[in-house]
């Protein structure tokens, strides 16, 4: 039987009878691999996690974070990338052909719509964005040429969800592939597999790595999309660090103990923003309350510390006194390490398909491993500011 996943992230992606007795897997630096003999170098073809055959391929770290994430997500393997936006493209361009057309969902993440736009055009393959409150109602937006439906869910700006088992269903109804950025809950918050997901895509700059100290990506998936993604990376040439592969595992070790906290310290943050009357909304499906909560129960397993709140409309000198200044919450992009940040965001120039028509401005909160009381006290202080500064 499958251990619990407290157990395999202690566990996987380690081999201390292969490694001399090292608890983790020693950073293995390499380009050349060089064979003893003739046949051995014959032998050893790129195998994904077999013998090491050339450093571009990668070495322990890299087979063996691949391996874990893979468990994780409940595929057959998956592949490490330089980025997660590198994870992002990969699922993508692994899946399509010249003439096909990749339906997104409206909230994706902005630079994969970016490069979608302006790049995978050029290669002859359209994008088309849809509702990410469609549900199966996808099934009406697909084309014959469509290929695969694209999604994200919650998106990392607007926090919408979207029915994942529905549209996947749709979607594989028509023959079509699914892929789903799952950044925001990690394998696991969400099982994207067992919802209907075929290719799963991590940025592991986020929470993965966990520590802000290394950019990574990966996409996990099974059978001819795995075989499609190995394809198109090894084409691609893309290659990543041990250095960075080793942060990435060391990163998953705790990663559930740190979710949980980043998960009940925003719940608590989001009880005092409830009571701040500038506050018009909160975006946060794990939050009661929220308007995806019932759908976010349905679904998910865990949150994360990522959320946003709506204000009225500032002028940016109003901005500026809100953000500036604070003590604990760092002006940054990004997310997923162990520190608190804050990031006005708007979502209007990001979208096609639907507009994001609630009024005010929207404030992306990562809140991070920092006692709440202290994070709070830093959120006061800025509301503070902002009431003193007025109008
Ligand atoms: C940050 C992010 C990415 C891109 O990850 P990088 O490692 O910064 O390239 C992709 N998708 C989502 C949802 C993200 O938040």
């Amino acid at each position: 039987m499958k251990k619990h996943v407290r157990t395999r992230l202690t566990h996987l992606g380690r081999d201390p009878v292969r490694d001399d007795g090292l608890v983790n897997t020693p950073v293995g630096r390499a380009s050349t691999v060089v064979f003893p003999s003739l046949a051995r170098l014959r032998e050893a073809t790129p195998q994904p996690q077999g013998a090491l055959h050339y450093g571009r391929f990668g070495t322990h770290n890299r087979h063996d974070l691949e391996a874990a994430v893979a468990d994780l997500d409940g595929a057959e393997g998956a592949v490490a990338v330089p980025s997660g936006l590198a994870a992002c493209v990969l699922a993508i361009l692994s899946q399509v052909s010249a003439g096909d057309e990749v339906l997104i969902s409206d909230n994706v993440y902005w630079p994969t719509r970016k490069t979608c736009d302006a790049w995978l055009s050029r290669m002859g393959v359209s994008a088309r964005y849809f509702d990410p409150a469609l549900g199966a109602a996808v099934a009406d937006e697909i084309t014959d040429r469509t290929r695969l439906v694209y999604l994200e869910s919650p998106g990392s700006v607007t926090f919408e969800l979207s029915d994942v088992p529905a549209i996947c269903a749709a979607a594989h109804a028509a023959g079509c592939v699914t892929a789903l950025d799952n950044t925001w809950a990690t394998a696991l918050g969400f099982d994207a597999v067992a919802h209907g997901v075929d290719i799963v895509v991590h940025a592991a700059t986020k929470y993965l790595v966990g520590h802000s100290d290394a950019m990574m990506g990966l996409v996990s998936a099974s059978g001819e999309c795995l075989e499609r993604l190995r394809m198109v990376n090894m084409a691609l040439g893309h290659s990543v660090s041990p250095d960075d592969c080793a942060l990435a595992l060391r990163g998953m070790r705790t990663l559930a103990v740190r979710l949980e906290q980043h998960t009940r310290s925003a719940l608590a943050v989001c009880d005092w923003l409830e009571q701040q009357p500038e506050v018009r909304e909160i975006l946060f499906p794990p939050r009661p309350g929220d308007r995806y909560h019932a759908l976010w129960t349905r679904d998910f397993t865990g949150g994360c510390g990522l959320l946003a709140m709506l204000l009225p409309p500032l002028r940016e000198e109003q901005l500026a006194r809100l953000v500036d200044d604070m003590e604990l919450f760092a002006l940054g992009y990004s997310w997923g390490g162990y520190e608190s940040l804050i990031l006005p965001t708007d979502p209007r120039p990001l979208r096609s398909a639907t507009t994001w028509d609630r009024p005010g401005s929207l404030i992306r909160l990562h809140i991070g491993l920092e006692a709440v009381e202290d994070l709070i006290a830093d959120l006061d202080a800025a509301f503070t500011r902002l009431r003193e500064f007025g109008s």
